[in-house]
């Protein structure tokens, strides 16, 4: 049981909210967007990345619970 977490590259432009307020799961390429560093999130990071989805202008970050 753990949380996932998917990246819809085609609507990220690069606010930064997501590796601003998650920065243990989403990191930042060369162009400001977002880059995922753990698809299986830990469960002491699981409500900063609900956060980081939350907050996503795009709706470009999918959690699922395996
Ligand atoms: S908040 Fe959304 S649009 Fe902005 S960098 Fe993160 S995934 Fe991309």
């Amino acid at each position: 049981m753990g949380v996932t977490v998917k990246l819809d590259h085609a609507k990220c432009v690069g606010h930064g909210r997501c590796y601003e307020l998650a920065p243990e799961v989403f990191g930042e390429d060369e162009r400001g967007h977002c880059t995922i560093l753990v698809e299986c999130v830990p469960p002491e990071h699981e409500k900063a990345a609900l956060i980081a989805a939350a907050n996503c202008p795009e709706d470009a970050i999918k959690l699922a619970r395996s």
